[in-house]
């Protein structure tokens, strides 16, 4: 152990910011031992009650007795809550683990209900997350949602049953019910009617925002006494943040089974004994050499992951992908709005001189006097990007980072590439310029592709005329490209495509891959970097040219691959595609 105890000391000295979990562990090493043994403290307080029911041993097990009645049962909470409020730890464990954590930020993850830390912290600094014995919640949740501070109700209780000779007696009238629905009230600890309320999330926020603020420094994952029955509340978060954190560590001190995860063995220090008493030593260490040791530091101790690293991991544990793509993603197809180069000149020759166009958004933007005019522009443009389209490389490289999982393509681009190349969860923010419509909502749309063909033909033997144009199968009215439109619709069939995708995934590893978005796009971007701080579990991979800055919070779960997007889709599709062994 004492190497171990070493390696902590160091891990503690050298972190930025702690994050303790701590289960009923760190209760049985502060010398609570009444909680699950019927042990001579618990006997002192409970005897009369334990005579009557042998098998509660320890007030929690007393908790789920078979209680005669409720009368009964509130006589035995109310002593138990007091006792629960009352009873001083027996070792100091807590001020010792506060004096080795108080020199930096920490904050306390817990799934004790006793509020045993609340003595010693700062309720800010705890997250309290199965439930606090100094709370009371209605027995229906559903329709009342309300905790309601036990200790008058306690406190009262106590007061009636001092002046009694049965203590196993609390008349109805004290036995406490909810002030809005007369409903009886019953402890705010974990059961299955357990209330998670407002302070139930508040609680989760706080442990949140910590790791939003230090999860891109040396934040330490530092587990206290948390058994394997529960491990999904505080054990398998913390593996899975240190897996993901590259610079966190973890350290599990638990006189049973102190365990970490294959994934960050080389970043976890396991401490098989009692709580105290690793704390204790860990304490003695610090205070006789409180500098850290130097061949443990002179190297840093994690190599920091390989964004193509990071960025492959998340893609391949994500059960589904959420794609985005704008600008940056039509640029490597070959469609750039704001290039005025020879493609474009090429393309709009006349035009460019007649009207003074200087690129594609301005050549669509203006407001030409007529509509065969304004079609010349449109005919040409469709043409030339949607009606030859063959499915490049990149949609290739994107169908095999897909892999066949559910995904929905969120994009701002017009060309309809997605859906051309057979990939058809898209939802177009803009619409798009490959179907055409009138002016009239239900009339069906219009495939332009051939029609834009067509013109572009014509052109070269003669001027086009009105009755050239592509016209509505319904009315006759001449079409307009679906994105010109003056109000561009989205499809509805598609936006609930992909609420459905997101509601589906909310508590999973989702990967959101961002194609080449522009920093400030507000139509993908933002939104979906909402979405990002909304679902904790989401990874963001960002490809981009030239990235823009990732949102603090959002950095530790993010990886981001700068530089050109063809060839590094094409590498991320290339190690995707490998034999997870291979790597
Ligand atoms: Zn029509």
């Amino acid at each position: 152990m004492k190497n171990e105890i070493e390696q902590l000391k160091d891990v503690l000295l050298d972190s930025d910011a702690i994050l303790i979990g701590a289960g009923s562990g760190m209760s049985a090493a502060a010398g609570m031992d009444w909680w699950y043994q019927a042990s001579p403290v618990y006997k002192q307080h409970f005897g009369d009650f334990y005579a009557r029911h042998p098998e509660a041993t320890g007030i929690f097990k007393g908790f789920y007795a078979r209680f005669t009645s409720e009368n009964e049962r509130w006589a035995y909470l109310v002593r138990m809550l007091d006792f629960i409020y009352h009873q001083p730890p027996v070792k100091n464990t807590y001020q010792v683990l506060k004096d080795l954590i108080q020199d930096r930020p920490y904050h306390i993850l817990t799934t004790n209900q006793d509020a045993m830390f609340n003595r010693y912290f700062a309720d800010e600094q705890i997250s309290t997350i199965q439930g606090d014995w100094r709370f009371l919640q209605s027995s229906a949740p559903q329709i009342d949602d309300q905790l309601y501070d036990a200790r008058p109700f306690v406190k009262r209780g106590m007061e009636y049953l001092a002046q009694q000779e049965d203590k196993l007696y609390l008349p109805d009238d004290l036995i406490p019910h909810s002030p809005t629905t007369g409903l009886p009230l019953t402890p705010w600890v974990r059961s299955p009617e357990f209330l998670e309320g407002r302070r139930f999330k508040q609680e989760h926020e706080k442990t949140r925002q910590f790791i939003n603020r230090f999860g891109n420094q040396k934040l330490l994952f530092f587990e206290l006494g948390v058994g394997r029955m529960t491990p999904m509340f505080i054990q398998e978060p913390f593996w899975q943040l240190t897996s993901q954190l590259p610079l966190a560590h973890y350290v599990n001190i638990n006189p049973q089974d102190a365990m970490t995860h294959t994934q960050i063995a080389s970043r976890s220090v396991l401490i098989d004994a009692d709580v105290d008493q690793a704390l204790r030593a860990v304490q003695k260490l610090k205070s006789q050499n409180p500098v850290s040791h130097q061949s443990y530091l002179k190297t840093p101790r994690v190599p920091k992951q390989e964004p193509e690293q990071q960025a492959l991991g998340m893609l391949e544990q994500a059960p589904a992908l959420l794609i985005t793509a704008a600008n940056g993603f039509s640029i490597s197809e070959g469609f750039n709005w704001f290039a005025s180069d020879a493609v474009f000149h090429d393309l709009l020759g006349d035009l460019v001189d007649q009207y003074g166009l200087h690129n594609m958004l301005e050549a669509v933007q203006y407001p030409y006097q007529s509509k065969v005019v304004q079609w010349r522009v449109w005919a040409r443009i469709i043409n030339r990007y949607s009606s030859h389209y063959h499915t490049s490389p990149l949609m290739e490289n994107l169908r095999q980072i897909i892999k066949g999982r559910p995904y929905y393509i969120w994009t701002t681009n017009p060309e309809h590439h997605f859906n051309l190349a057979g990939l058809d969860h898209v939802v177009e923010n803009e619409a798009n310029w490959v179907y055409g419509s009138c002016q009239t909502p239900d009339h069906p749309h219009v495939d332009l592709r051939a029609a834009a063909r067509l013109m572009v033909g014509l052109e070269q033997e003669r001027e086009l005329t009105e009755a050239d144009l592509p016209r509505c199968t319904t009315c006759g009215e001449v079409l307009t490209p679906l994105m010109f439109a003056p109000k561009p619709q989205l499809d509805s069939q598609q936006v609930a495509g992909l609420n459905k995708l997101v509601r589906a995934h909310a508590d999973q590893p989702l990967a959101v891959l961002e194609l080449g978005v522009g920093d400030q796009n507000p139509l993908v971007k933002k939104p979906v970097e909402s979405l990002l701080r909304q679902f904790s579990e989401w990874n963001y991979v960002v490809l981009n040219q030239k990235p823009g800055p990732v949102p603090f919070n959002l950095q530790p779960r993010t990886a981001v691959i700068q530089g050109d997007l063809k060839t590094n889709l094409a590498q991320l599709a290339r190690l995707m595609a490998r034999p997870s062994k291979a790597r």
